[in-house]
């Protein structure tokens, strides 16, 4: 068989290898720390992680990452084994011990037979004679290889930042409060003219939600020192210093807009939310992109009326981050429209994250063996923790909504993406009558969905 190349040796270019070489795929993997460095890996031992040691919850029946855990595991995942066999105690999250983890992928790497690691930098893509490929060079890609790709995909097709919205779960708004409304009534392409979610501020609110934005905790930026804001991207914070009144004439502008439920009451100011997936179950503050530390943002946004209890997919932030435009660009199997056999994986794919960018890895990897080997390349179910992120990745869950499109941005894996459950699907716990407590639902619904994912995940894998 030829070999499959793989380009990067970090968590998801690690783990695409195992998968391919578990197959019975030689694989050739090009790494080229050793050679050259990123500004945040430190050796060179691959999957090195450069940050934080932990993989975070561990909790797989209520929590989704600990479900990707669970689903990675169950597919004898490299990444996975490492990380269980080098942990440190970290109550209920998977944190380990990085260089002992690190250790154990490059060993189990380098001693496979049927894996050779080459140290150099891949300057360009890939020659047209390595006919099965999987770019995973993450966040850091080198210059040279992000402008190749770049200038193959179309000057928007790859970021070089994020800058991220905050998401809520649509069940956690007041809708007593906020009102569904598109500016002016408008019908955007294949909208109702009710496509945004409201939020409405009296001037003593606005006030009042400058002052905590401006006091807000800030994130040190040492990675963006000097670096100029990009238009259309500023955070909100910084909004509001250039002027108290900047944000009533930017992304909180009230004009065109109704408050259904108070309709002589001219609001002030609003905020407004768009729909973030084709399923409905999560919004997106728009114009919100911030650096404000995660604890002052969840205090500071439940100051708008109908937030008070929002529940958060993902909060905003602002990194450097080289990322494709893979809704437009990837195929749902992870191959870039257009050159067949070049597959992407990793946080470079859209995805976030140590766990994801080792999962999108591992889906990558298993594709492209099936593919060598001739046989079939199976999706995972959409009800999995994979088959959700590689939806997320993908957009076959976003709404198909170019503006949307071009607005993509990376996410880590959370209950928002996976499709809802059938009616009656909730289960009470024993013996209980009457109407749900506390958290009670929210407790079943986890539970249903994460037992839903690893059965149709055993299923998939079988
Ligand atoms: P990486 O793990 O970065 O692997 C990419 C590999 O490709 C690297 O080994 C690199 O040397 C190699 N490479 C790049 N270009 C080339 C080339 N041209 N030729 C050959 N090899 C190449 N995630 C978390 O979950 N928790 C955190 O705390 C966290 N902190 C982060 C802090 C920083 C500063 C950054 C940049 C990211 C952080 N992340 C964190 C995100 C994290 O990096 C990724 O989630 C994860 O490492 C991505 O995995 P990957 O395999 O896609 O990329």
């Amino acid at each position: 068989l030829r070999p499959i190349h793989i380009v990067g040796g970090g968590l998801a270019g690690s783990e695409a290898a195992w998968q391919a070489a578990r197959h019975g795929v030689p694989v050739i993997l090009h790494e080229m720390r050793g050679v050259r460095g990123t500004e945040a890996h430190k050796t060179d031992g691959l999957a090195e992680l450069v940050c934080s040691n932990s993989f975070r919850s561990d909790d797989s029946e209520q929590n989704a990452v600990g479900l990707i855990h669970a689903e990675m595991r169950m597919a004898d995942s490299l990444i996975m084994r490492a990380a269980d066999a080098n942990q440190v105690p970290a109550g209920g999250a998977l944190a380990v011990d990085r260089d002992g983890f690190s250790q154990a992928v490059t060993e189990a790497i380098e001693g496979h037979p049927l894996i050779s690691v080459i140290r150099e930098e891949i300057t360009g893509l890939p020659p047209e004679d390595w006919d099965q490929v999987i770019i995973a060079t993450g966040p850091l890609t080198a210059p040279s290889l992000a402008e190749a790709i770049a200038a193959h995909t179309g000057s928007d097709a790859l970021a070089f930042f994020d800058a991220i919205a905050p998401i809520v779960h649509f069940d956690s708004i007041d809708m007593d409060i906020a009102w569904f409304q598109s500016r002016y009534d408008k019908p955007g392409p294949g909208g109702t003219g009710k496509d945004y979610i409201n939020c409405p501020l009296d001037r003593e609110r606005y006030e009042a939600f400058i002052d905590a934005l401006l006091a807000g905790d800030k994130t040190e930026f040492k990675e963006w020192e000097g670096t100029p804001y990009f238009d259309g991207c500023l955070p909100i914070e910084v909004m509001a210093e250039r002027g108290r009144e900047t944000l009533r004439h930017g992304p909180m502008k009230p004009m065109g807009l109704t408050n259904a439920h108070k309709p002589d009451e001219k609001p002030y100011a609003v905020v407004q939310l768009r729909q973030d997936n084709a399923l409905g179950t999560l919004y997106n503050m728009v114009g919100f992109q911030t650096k404000l530390r995660y604890g002052a943002q969840v205090e500071i946004f439940r100051m708008i009326p109908g937030l008070e209890n929002a529940e958060f997919a993902r909060l905003g932030g602002l990194h450097r981050n080289t990322y494709l435009n893979s809704p437009v660009l990837l195929a749902r199997d992870l191959q870039l429209k257009g050159r067949s056999g070049l597959r992407f994986a990793g946080q470079i794919t859209g995805c976030e994250g140590y766990v994801e960018s080792a999962a999108i890895g591992l889906l990558a990897g298993r594709f492209a063996a099936a593919e060598r080997l001739g046989e079939p390349v199976l999706l995972p179910p959409d009800t999995t923790a994979f088959g959700a992120l590689l939806n997320h990745i993908t957009g076959g869950h976003i709404v198909a909504n170019d503006e949307k499109k071009r607005s993509f941005q990376p996410m880590n894996i959370n209950f928002g993406l996976f499709p809802p459950l059938p009616d009656g699907a909730l289960r009470k716990p024993e013996g209980h009558e009457g109407r749900w407590r506390g958290k009670e639902k929210s407790i079943a619904k986890k539970r249903a969905l994460t037992e839903r994912a690893k059965v149709d995940a055993a299923a998939w894998l079988e």
